[in-house]
């Protein structure tokens, strides 16, 4: 029985994968040489003024839709002001008051129940640039490095209500959300190059109590292990701090990975004053709906809607299914396979067996490939350990599993039309030992069969060869 409910609340940075800047021209790819991609507009020089990257507005407005928000048709920009190196202009262009989006929710598994969480807003914004330290931190550094490829490349931060309970169900949360962001293409979700960042709220209530408890924001969690951990080691720390009588601190902590413990930042009353205003220099933006209906158009088919479909229409199971979802180019070949009239359950045995293990060492093979290979399992050409040196090879040679087995001679004899001849041959070579495996010595069966397979040169399918002699010899 746990004494306290955990109420935690997420908010995620995600990096818009545009090819330029949200307010310049700078390109906005990673690992370009230190302050490569910088202008003056982006360094914040005097008399620039910024101008909106539509494509920018545009993947904004597709996560909204993807996470079931309300798109604003209007909203606006401010200014958030505060001083630190990695900002070279002294303030960020956010927005504040009307964001782009509000009032979504995400859809999602939590063992095997079907939980929502809900999407307060979601805005655009502008990037920092980035800081390297000397030392372990800012605090113990002789001189810290600052790199503005990054400042001003366009993020989005979604903002979920407090209707998170678990540490585990927050990570769940944050893979599906990625999983979605990739799937609509708007950002390459990588955590470990800081394109998907998160902090978290958590704060821990008596059971059942209406009123929430006072509540940690946890930044610096930049990886799902990093959030799941954090926000135990939170769980256990706050509560403890309940149970001695004593009040949780309004703060922000950071996740010390090493240590495995937050740690106290700051408290609220250090917390900047931002002393946010419209942003001057930017009109609001005012959405044309039917631009906003193209961008729904546009928007393909989300990871739980893939999920539902595998189950439900190719009969997959959850595990299956999950795997095909959560690796979206075993999917698609998966479902390319299906629908050209290919055995599902034998496709998606396939995808996750040994062609797993090989695709992710050497890159996929064509859907064709993979069929041709099917094919001539179908036509009992080879057998199945053979089919397993015909795929090793399919990934080293641009031939076709017919052009494999050829070369290598390796072909299986199933078809009853070749194979009759030469049962025949067989019987009639051994006359007697027919009669008397007629007479009730069925133990000769097995001797009959080693003669086809000799006289075939092994390639005989055995199963083939004994429903010959079987018909053969019975009737
Ligand atoms: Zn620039």
């Amino acid at each position: 029985m746990t004494r306290y409910d955990t109420v935690i609340g997420l908010e995620i940075h995600v990096a818009l994968l545009t090819q330029s800047k949200f307010l310049c021209s700078c390109r906005a790819s990673f690992g370009a040489p230190p302050n490569s991609q910088c202008c003056p507009v982006c360094l914040g020089l005097p008399g620039t003024l910024p101008l909106i990257n539509e494509k920018a507005v545009e993947y904004a407005t597709k996560a909204g839709l993807a996470l079931k928000c309300n798109i604003n048709h209007y909203s606006r920009f401010d200014r958030k002001n505060y001083f630190y190196p990695d900002l070279p202009k002294a303030f960020q262009i956010t927005q504040d008051a009307f964001p782009l989006c509000n009032d979504g929710y995400l859809e999602y598994y939590v063992d095997d129940q079907l939980v929502r969480t809900a999407i307060t807003r979601i805005h655009l914004e502008e990037e920092a640039g980035k800081l390297i330290h000397s030392g372990e931190s800012i605090v113990a550094s002789e001189y810290s490095l600052v790199d503005y490829n990054r400042a001003g490349i366009p993020l989005i931060e979604i903002v979920t209500a407090p209707d998170i309970h678990q540490p585990k169900q927050a990570r769940l949360f944050l893979e599906q959300l990625r999983l979605l962001m990739s799937y609509i293409g708007v950002s390459d979700t990588k955590m470990e190059e800081g394109s998907l960042r998160c902090d978290a709220n958590i704060s821990l209530k008596p059971s059942g109590s209406p009123v929430l408890g006072t509540k940690v924001e946890i930044k610096n969690l930049n990886s799902f292990r990093a959030l799941e951990k954090a926000l135990e080691y939170e769980e256990i720390r706050q509560s403890q701090v309940l149970d001695s009588g004593a009040k949780v601190r309004q703060e922000s902590r950071t996740w010390d990975d090493r240590a495995g413990k937050t740690v106290s930042m700051r408290s609220k009353g250090d917390a900047p004053d931002y002393r946010i205003f419209p942003e001057p220099d930017l009109p609001p933006l005012n959405l044309d709906p039917v631009w906003v209906e193209l961008i729904a158009a546009s928007i393909p088919e989300l990871p739980l809607e893939r999920l539902n479909r595998l189950e439900g229409e190719y009969g997959l199971s959850r595990y299956e299914a999950t795997f095909l979802v959560n690796y979206p180019d075993f999917g698609e070949l998966f479902l390319e396979l299906a629908d050209s009239g290919l055995d599902c359950k034998t496709v998606v045995n396939f995808l996750m067996g040994d062609y797993a293990r090989l695709a992710r060492e050497k890159g996929h093979l064509d859907s064709e490939r993979i069929a041709g290979l099917f094919q001539i399992l179908d036509e009992r050409l080879i057998s199945q350990t053979q089919a397993k040196e015909v795929l090793d090879a399919l990934f080293s040679s641009p031939q076709t599993a017919r052009e494999i087995v050829k070369d290598k001679g390796m072909e299986v004899v199933g078809d009853p039309e070749r194979l009759r001849p030469i049962v025949h041959q067989v019987l009639e070579a051994n006359p007697q030992l027919v009669e008397r495996f007629k007479l009730g010595e069925t133990k000769l069966h097995g001797f009959f069969v080693g003669q086809v397979m000799r006289a075939t040169q092994g390639k005989a399918d055995p199963e083939a060869v004994n429903a010959l002699l079987q018909e053969e010899l019975v009737n």
